[in-house]
């Protein structure tokens, strides 16, 4: 097994108002599309050569031969964060968390909107491409951070500061202008706005609790 393309639980068509289907469609099938075939390209003849598993493969960088842990940072990563993006994102999203979750965010930042602010600030100030990120630590501790290109806070260990946070992601919005030109052109901000009432809480929160029992993230 090599990494691979998940399917989308939902149509293209299904996040609209806020994410048209034309973006939904160009960024899975073409831009993740070559995330995992450039990314297996990569790790052929390494020792992570048959890992089925994006996160697995962002959290073990380390293991790689320094020849190609560039290509995998990049497009391993790219596989990592765009799952994560599809599956912590419904059309019957947006709302606010419950349970172990809820209570969590209100022990880390004070209230769900001081976490959602500090979030969309990570967003918006990001230069260029890259991930905005709310991690969890184990304990329940919630912390929000920025990365830029296809790096993640898995990748830790390996790149250090880059990687944001030395937590797991638990969701991670694109802001990418591939993620929302086309519909929203240069307004990232209009872009975050509109993300908060697609975001998949209760798949969040079941991240959250993965983290929580020491998990892999798949799934
Ligand atoms: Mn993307």
């Amino acid at each position: 097994m090599a990494l691979t393309l998940p399917d989308l639980s939902y149509a293209f068509d299904a996040l609209e108002p806020h994410i048209d289907a034309r973006t939904m469609e160009i960024h899975h099938d073409k831009h993740h599309a070559a995330y995992v075939a450039k990314a297996n390209a990569a790790l052929e003849g390494t020792p992570l050569a048959d890992v089925s598993c994006p996160c697995d493969v962002s959290s073990r960088l380390g293991e790689l031969p320094e020849g190609v842990r560039g290509a995998a940072r990049n497009n391993a990563g790219g596989c990592f964060n765009h799952t994560l993006f599809w599956k912590t994102m419904s059309p019957d999203g947006g709302g606010e968390p419950g349970g172990a979750l809820a209570e969590a965010i209100n022990a880390s930042f004070d209230s769900f909107d001081a976490m959602k602010e500090q979030f969309g600030a990570a967003a918006a100030t990001r230069f260029g491409s890259g991930w905005a990120w709310l991690c969890a630590h184990e304990g329940g501790k919630l912390e929000i951070c920025s990365t830029a290109n296809q790096d993640n806070p898995l990748m830790h260990k390996v790149i250090g500061d880059a990687a944001g946070c030395a937590g797991r992601p638990i969701l991670g919005l694109d802001v990418w202008e591939h993620a929302y030109y086309l519909n929203y052109q240069n307004r990232r901000p209009d872009y975050v706005s509109a993300w908060w009432n697609v975001v998949n809480w209760a798949k969040v929160g079941e991240m959250f609790e993965k983290v929580q029992n020491k998990e892999c993230c798949k799934g």
